[in-house]
């Protein structure tokens, strides 16, 4: 799949005509309709906001209120997981810790081993384990039987579970896989365990499939050494001053700086941080995708902006002091960005620019106004943002 806006948008296109009921009463079963958007919405090579108008204009609020309810759970977990940045520390932490106990526990190594694999004997989990190598995607009620039999029947640790997606999908997003996984433990909603039976499989597999007799039939909630996740107050965004000369700092995580509200002709340079391997141990299909879609960016900028696109790798050292010489060489006055959310490109890149504002540099840290107007709401469950999308929506003029 070519990981392109192009391609992006061409897809779109062709599931508008799904978007309304077929996708509310097609979305469960596997294969089923969805939209396979999801590779595009992670690195912003298209956005929710541009989805949910195109959406909007060939149905109405209440025939795509699934579809739109679906697209709001992944900014649900975004918005919920920058409130609780200690959440991805302590997951990477954890993560370590099972590596190294790896090493030494020669069966969790080789279980682990053997469901990365697809060798554990259950046709359905081993079948997925292939279609995962060799496309990169999982249909989403797979990824929750795939982490439900993980965690509930072969009893394997859930970071090992989360790493294994994170390496290996095109959407690998640090939001909405850890947050998913630790719903499917009981993690997330307290004491409410997603568990994967025979039936439901077979049900929405319209066959397929029908583990009985393999799949754990109960699942204890797990327990936290903390309970609660009281949320951290959301940092104020900037904005962009109009006149402002900036340069532009680009990343996988929004690769689609036209539509930052910034015109041409304030922005004086773009640079594209090339870090496709900010998560350790990715594989080569995600990773392949990354820079294609880094470089298919930079040359569709190259045309927007009439100005020097310029790509940056390497360690934050590096990159501060590379930034630094860039802002001067271009005669920019700020540098300006979409913050990072919380994750391994946050982790790589926040050293290097709290290094840059201590030299002094101006700092734009920009928010989405969809980020900005649905974040607030993800403090508690998914229901209290649910409720408000109608209202989000109108505030963003995306519907009547
Ligand atoms: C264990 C587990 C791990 C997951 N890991 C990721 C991940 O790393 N990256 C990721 O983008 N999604 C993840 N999801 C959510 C979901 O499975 C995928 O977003 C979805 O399958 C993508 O396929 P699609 O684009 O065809 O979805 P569609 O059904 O067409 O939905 C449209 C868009 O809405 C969003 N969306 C839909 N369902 C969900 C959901 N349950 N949670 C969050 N966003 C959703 C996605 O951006 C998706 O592209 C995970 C779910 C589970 C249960």
């Amino acid at each position: 799949m070519n990981a392109d806006r192009k391609t992006g948008l061409l897809k779109l296109e062709a599931f508008l005509p799904y978007a309304g009921t077929s996708y509310a009463q097609g979305r469960n079963f596997v294969p089923g309709v969805v939209s396979g958007l999801s590779p595009f919405l992670r690195h912003r090579l298209i956005t929710e906001a541009e989805v949910v108008a195109a959406v909007l204009r060939e149905h109405s609020e209440k025939e795509a209120e699934k579809f739109i309810q679906e697209i709001c759970w992944r900014t649900y977990w975004k918005g919920w997981l920058e409130m609780r940045p200690k959440i991805w520390s302590e997951y990477l932490q954890e993560l370590g810790i099972l590596r190294t106990r790896m090493e030494e526990d020669h069966d969790l190594h080789d279980r682990v081993q053997n469901t990365e694999s697809g060798a554990t004997g259950i046709d359905c989990l081993d079948a997925w384990v292939k279609e995962l190598h060799q496309t990169g995607y999982l249909h989403n009620h797979v990824r929750m039987w795939f982490a439900s039999i993980w965690v509930h029947t072969l009893r394997l640790p859930w970071q090992l579970g989360a790493d294994f997606f994170m390496r290996h999908l095109l959407d690998g997003d640090p939001a909405s896989n850890t947050l998913s996984w630790r719903w499917v433990c009981g993690l997330q909603t307290q004491g409410k365990v997603y568990l994967a039976t025979a039936e439901n499989i077979e049900r929405f597999t319209n066959g397929r499939y029908a583990p009985h007799g393999l799949l754990a039939q109960e699942a204890p909630p797990m327990r936290e050494s903390f309970i609660a996740h009281p949320p951290v107050p959301l940092a104020r965004p900037d904005h962009h001053l109009a006149g402002e000369k900036t340069v532009l700092l680009i990343s996988e995580e929004d690769l689609l700086p036209e539509d930052w509200g910034i015109p041409q002709r304030d922005v004086t340079a773009i640079v594209l941080l090339n870090i496709a391997e900010a998560y350790p141990g990715i594989r080569t299909l995600p990773a392949a995708w990354k820079r294609k879609a880094l470089e298919e960016t930079a040359a569709r900028l190259t045309g927007a902006f009439q100005c020097p696109v310029l790509s940056l790798a390497g360690g934050t050292e590096s990159i501060a002091s590379r930034l630094h010489v860039l802002l001067r060489d271009h005669a920019a006055q700020s540098l300006s960005m979409m913050t990072p959310p919380v994750g391994p490109t946050c982790n790589l890149l926040d050293p290097a620019l709290s290094e840059l504002a201590n030299e002094g540099v101006a700092l734009k840290r920009l928010r989405r106004p969809w980020d900005d107007a649905f974040w607030p709401h993800a403090t508690h469950g998914f229901f209290r943002l649910k409720e408000r999308i109608p209202s989000v929506l109108r505030q963003l003029s995306l519907n009547s």
